[in-house]
């Protein structure tokens, strides 16, 4: 307590507190700390459930459960993150191979990637190794990338994405409409779907903006042939709205919350038969 337990010059000057939550991160990481969560993705029209989001938490010592926007970009400026996204890329595989064992949800799960993990890691490479590992069928993962990310480094971007398509795991463009707007990644790379980001869920149906931009995002889906997910839905009146733009998927508090494990699978407990 008190002591450094390491020195780099780039950390003089830093506040011992960021110096003390990256060393409770370092630990969180290679001790087991990290938990993923998983939200539910079910069809509009149905109900149906489609798919699982990994989302991933830390236990954190002292201020209990750590939402990743607090410690993902932490973890980013201190070479944490590679560590990070190959645990949660294993984990999630390896825990939907034991539900599928169980017979439960025979749904793909989802991983998000930060751009800077999508652009230091062998991605590719890295997803076709787990797969085999974990013994998960490719078409049970997909990956969620943000624009920011397509608009980097685009041979890097299209070899990765070439090869997932190769490999049938399906990209998922995330928090679509609030990264960088040109729209040309979309006509340049195999993606699956465009998910509309909560903010331009949040205030509909009452603002008529955003309901026009929600509107014009799924039709422009439909017209790329994506398929495309709100997220971010808590309310009835949303997902009525959200069905007559013909909106295929949802996500959101007002479906189901992110879950943790043992939660989940009562969740998908209670589904009723396929
Ligand atoms: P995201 O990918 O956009 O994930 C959706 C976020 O919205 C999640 O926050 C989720 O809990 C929250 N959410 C879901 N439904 C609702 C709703 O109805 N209303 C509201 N207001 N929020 C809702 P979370 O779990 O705190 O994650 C935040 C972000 O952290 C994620 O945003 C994602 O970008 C990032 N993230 C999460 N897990 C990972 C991971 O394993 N690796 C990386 N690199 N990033 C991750
Ligand atoms: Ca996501
Ligand atoms: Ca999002
Ligand atoms: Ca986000």
């Amino acid at each position: 307590r008190g002591t450094r337990l390491f020195y780099t010059p780039d950390m003089e000057g830093q506040p011992a507190e960021v110096l003390q939550q990256e060393h409770l991160l370092r630990e969180a990481v290679f001790h087991d700390a990290l938990e993923l969560h998983y939200q539910p993705q079910v069809q509009v029209a149905s109900g149906r459930l489609v798919g699982l989001e990994a989302l991933v938490r830390w236990r954190h010592p002292q201020r209990g459960l750590v939402g990743p926007d607090d410690f993902i970009p932490l973890a980013e400026s201190r070479g944490l993150i590679t560590p990070i996204g190959r645990w949660v890329l294993r984990e999630a595989c390896r825990q939907l191979k034991a539900w599928h064992n169980e017979g439960l949800a025979l749904v793909p799960v989802a991983v998000n990637l930060s751009a800077i993990e999508f652009r230091q890691r062998d991605v590719a490479g890295e997803i076709a190794r787990v797969l085999q590992e974990t013994g998960l069928e490719p078409q049970y993962l997909e990956v969620e990338i943000t624009e920011t990310t397509l608009m980097q480094h685009a041979e890097h971007t299209r070899a990765t994405l070439q090869a997932l398509q190769a490999m049938g795991v399906a990209v998922t463009v995330d928090d679509f409409g609030t990264g960088y707007s040109s729209l040309t990644y979309l006509k340049r790379y195999p993606l699956d779907k465009l998910k509309v980001d909560r903010s331009f869920v949040a205030d509909t149906p009452a603002d008529g903006d955003d309901v026009a931009i929600v509107t014009a995002i799924v039709q422009l889906a439909r017209s790329l042939q994506l398929q495309s997910v709100a997220e971010g839905v808590q309310t009835t009146e949303q997902l009525t709205l959200l069905q007559s733009l013909g909106c295929e998927l949802a996500q959101g508090f007002g479906i189901a919350p992110p879950m943790d494990v043992r939660r989940t699978r009562a969740w998908l407990h209670a589904l009723p038969a396929a």
